[in-house]
């Protein structure tokens, strides 16, 4: 049956995908956005179909949609993006969810939400399983997001407990892939347009904290498998790609796929509270969602580097001037 779909923040890089997949599935989608990191060119391909509508809204205000599904997706997702404006980031990650949280409760959606890795701060377990409860700086730079993020979860559940409302958290790890955005500053977009624009790829610190990389279609498929499984299956759940590298070794990675001529430098400091390690244990959505990346690093850089070199990166209009 087709079921009414709202995506919030789903002009992003990662809504943009997941309008589209449930656009071909022949779901009925409204995508709400408002264009604060992203750009209309994310969905235009969309804006003609007969099931594809565009809401341009903050959800910061409240709103009522008539829907079976909410996918929450709003919120600034890069560094340098949730930085520059700290009161705004907290305001979309909790008066925002509030908001949707009380349009689901009154239309009976179901809600699945997007969580971070950053739930867990600078973790001192490794890999990170959900039951860590995490090691984020209340009141450091990256304090707006990660915790917004917390409270965020902490009010899903409460909506869960206190409403029945039918909830789904996923805890996303680094994700990236066409369509991000080459001035939003974080690294898989930074090295890329650096190397293709033959400048210098500037590592923070001395390149030895590591990331775990995850391709945009194996993360938009365990999102459409968790917003399907079972009610009991609330999350959180971590999703995200176990294989670790430095960030040295993505710069160099980048360079090889790229045949760049571009020099790695060291940049500066590592910026404060910047995780030193992060890697997710993904026991858990293998178990429930039957799920696991199936893109390599070296074949998601492949595709994402043809697809930076497919655009005008002069054309985009940079969101923060923090890149
Ligand atoms: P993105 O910046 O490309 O997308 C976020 C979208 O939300 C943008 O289109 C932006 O304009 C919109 N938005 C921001 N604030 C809004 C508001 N108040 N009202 C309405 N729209 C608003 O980032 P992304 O990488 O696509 O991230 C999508 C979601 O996934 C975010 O919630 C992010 O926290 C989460 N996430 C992403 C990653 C990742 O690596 N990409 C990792 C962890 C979590
Ligand atoms: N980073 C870097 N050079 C850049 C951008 C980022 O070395 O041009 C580092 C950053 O300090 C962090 C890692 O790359 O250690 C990942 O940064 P990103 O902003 O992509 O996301 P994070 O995982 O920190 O939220």
């Amino acid at each position: 049956m087709i079921k009414r779909i709202l995506v919030t923040g789903g002009a992003g890089f990662l809504g943009s995908h997941l309008c589209e997949r449930l656009v071909e599935a022949g779901q009925d989608v409204i995508c709400l956005d408002n264009f604060y990191t992203s750009q209309k060119r994310n969905i235009a391909h969309l804006l003609g179909k007969p099931n594809f509508e565009l809401v341009r809204h903050d959800i910061t205000h409240p709103t009522w949609l008539e829907v079976d599904e909410i996918f929450n997706l709003a919120c600034p997702a890069a560094p340098g993006h949730y930085q520059y404006n700290p009161i705004k980031t907290m305001k979309t990650s909790v008066l925002g969810v509030i908001n949707v949280l009380g349009m689901a409760k009154r239309v009976g959606a179901k809600v699945l939400h997007a969580s971070t890795s950053e739930v867990y701060g600078d973790p001192t377990i490794h890999p990170q399983p959900e039951s860590y409860r995490g090691n984020v700086n209340p009141i450091g730079p990256r304090a707006c997001y990660d915790e917004g993020k917390r409270a965020a979860e902490t009010l899903l559940f409460d909506y869960h407990r206190m409403h029945n409302t039918r909830i789904r958290v996923v805890r996303i790890f680094n994700t990236y892939g066409p369509r991000m955005h080459p001035y939003d500053g974080r690294v898989v977009s930074n090295f890329i347009r650096q190397a293709l624009q033959g400048e210098d790829i500037t590592i923070y610190g001395d390149g030895s904290q590591t990331r775990s990389f995850c391709y945009r279609d194996d993360l938009v498929e365990a999102m459409l498998r968790m917003m399907d499984a079972p009610d009991d299956v609330t999350g959180p759940i971590n999703i995200g790609n176990p294989g670790e590298f430095t960030i040295r070794e993505l710069a160099e990675l980048v360079v090889d796929v790229s045949g760049s001529s571009s020099q790695i430098v060291q940049d500066r400091p590592l910026p404060e509270d910047d995780p030193l390690q992060r890697q997710p244990d993904i026991t858990l959505a293998k178990a429930k969602l039957e799920w696991e990346p199936q893109i390599a690093l070296r074949e998601g850089l492949t595709r994402t580097i043809e697809w930076f070199r497919s655009v005008d990166m002069d054309s985009f209009r940079a969101p923060t001037p923090n890149y």
